[in-house]
């Protein structure tokens, strides 16, 4: 099967997509990826990959590539194969047609020889036995284990949070409960002015909402952007007629608003929480697998424990975890690899993060500015009216930059803070 990689997400995905599943850019930014030929043959070892997202689905596909003969298990909670989790914000005000987001269609599991089961919540693991149980009752024997179970969105215990009309979204079921409360619904508060929250509040002023965005921070999508770029942000929600308040403190969610601690009530018949992510450790902490905040994995993806492998947003390499789409594949793969024996090392991460929305386009990648180092920055304005490009440059060197109005050179930039470009290649 031919295969690509977006130049400036770094996902992979199958040869013919119209746009990138994960950042939404267009074929232009995509460039071949060569497969590698499977290695063995004749094996009859049980892989057990946990989880049903793009980690397991990246390690699956790469415990397949290493070993043509063996067998090869998936346990995901949701009842539909694995999809593209970032286009439940960028297509929120579309119709989540379920084929349009399939990673695979159904019949490329049973070509492959992946026995996807759905709708199998993992319970326990025990690491002596090597064994899998599951909420149903189903257990399932190991000799290589892939941990990749994901994470989950993070909602602050304010008052009222756990009220019907408030959902963090993480799950295709949870965008459809959200989109089809906006069918009749007047007004909606996002909690959190992160990439995802913005994502989610333009789809609601699509579907013709009034919408507020509330930050506790002082600016919007401040993991990724200078003061600057988040200052400009937050003038075109309020040009677009959104409200936003930043370093927003609620106290509670009330069935018909969200109250600030300055006294202010919002306006709310549907609430979206966009507050970061936890990742689901539970069963590997259970297992005696040591975790941090995530479950501890080296550049191997290898755990604690000897034949189980972490990989996604539920593993920390390093101390870190950015929860992003390009880094759980990859980590997936090269757990996949190094499972079935292969010895891969998982590739850094570039952080490059895409919003495209409010009727603008945002390009952020690698360290703008937020690192401890010592920064230049310099800014140059781009080919469209009120458009630029902003990079950070230490010791000569690019750390990072944001595209802001005009990415058409997004690609050339990822490819020069990857390679850690010398100032005058830059400018
Ligand atoms: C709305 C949204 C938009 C996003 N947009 C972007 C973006 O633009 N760019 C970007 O880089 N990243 C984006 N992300 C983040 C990206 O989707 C994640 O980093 C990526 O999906 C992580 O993949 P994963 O396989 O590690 O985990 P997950 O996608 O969380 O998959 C884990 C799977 O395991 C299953 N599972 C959990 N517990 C169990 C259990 N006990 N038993 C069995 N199965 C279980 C879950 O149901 C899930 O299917 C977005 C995320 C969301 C939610």
């Amino acid at each position: 099967m031919a295969m690509v990689k977006c130049l400036v997400c770094g996902a992979v995905f199958e040869a013919g997509a119209e746009v990138c599943p994960v950042c939404g850019v267009g074929p232009e930014h995509f460039v071949a990826v060569e497969e590698e030929p499977a290695r063995q043959r004749g094996t009859d070892r049980r892989f057990l990959v946990l989880g049903g997202g793009i980690a397991a689905l990246s390690a699956a596909q790469a415990i397949r590539g290493q070993d043509e003969s063996c067998s090869i298990v998936m346990l995901a909670a949701e009842t539909i194969p694995p999809y593209a989790r970032p286009m439940l914000t960028k297509g929120l005000s579309g119709s989540l047609e379920e084929s349009r987001l399939l990673l695979h269609p159904e019949s490329w599991y049973a070509e492959q020889r992946i026995h996807l089961l759905t709708g199998q919540e993992v319970t326990a693991i025990d690491t002596a036995a090597r064994e899998v149980r599951c909420a149903s009752g189903l257990t399932m024997t190991y000799d290589q284990l892939i941990y990749a179970l994901g994470a989950q969105c993070f909602v602050p215990p304010i008052p009222g949070s756990t009220l019907p009309h408030v959902t963090a979204i993480r799950s295709l079921a949870d965008a459809r409960k959200v989109r089809q409360e906006a069918g009749h619904a007047q007004c909606a508060a996002v909690i959190g002015g992160g990439v995802l929250g913005l994502e989610a509040a333009w789809a609601m002023k699509q579907l013709g909402l009034r919408v507020t965005v509330l930050e506790v921070a002082p600016q919007l999508m401040g993991r990724q952007l200078d003061a600057g770029t988040s200052a400009m942000l937050a003038q075109r929600l309020a040009g677009l007629d959104m409200d936003v308040r930043l370093g927003a403190s609620i106290t509670e969610i009330t069935p018909e608003a969200v109250r600030l601690a300055d006294g202010a009530e919002i306006p709310a018949d549907i609430v979206l929480v966009s507050a970061g992510v936890r990742a689901n450790i539970a069963p590997a902490q259970a297992a005696g697998i040591q975790c941090g905040r995530a479950v501890l994995v080296d550049d191997h993806m290898r755990t604690s424990v000897p034949g189980i492998f972490a990989c996604g947003d539920c593993a920390e390499l390093n101390g870190v975890n950015m929860a992003l789409w390009s880094e759980a594949q990859n980590q997936g793969r090269t757990a996949g690899v190094n499972a079935a024996g292969g010895d891969a090392v998982c590739p850094p991460e570039n952080g490059a993060l895409v919003l495209n929305a409010l009727n603008t386009t945002l390009f952020a990648i690698g360290d703008c500015g937020k690192g401890a180092l010592a920064y230049k920055v310099v800014t140059q304005p781009g080919k469209k009216p009120d458009s630029y490009a902003r990079y950070w440059f230490s010791d000569g060197t690019l750390r990072g930059a944001i595209l802001s109005g005009d990415l058409s050179s997004m690609a050339r930039v990822t490819q020069l803070v990857q390679d850690g470009a010398e100032e005058q290649a830059v400018l």
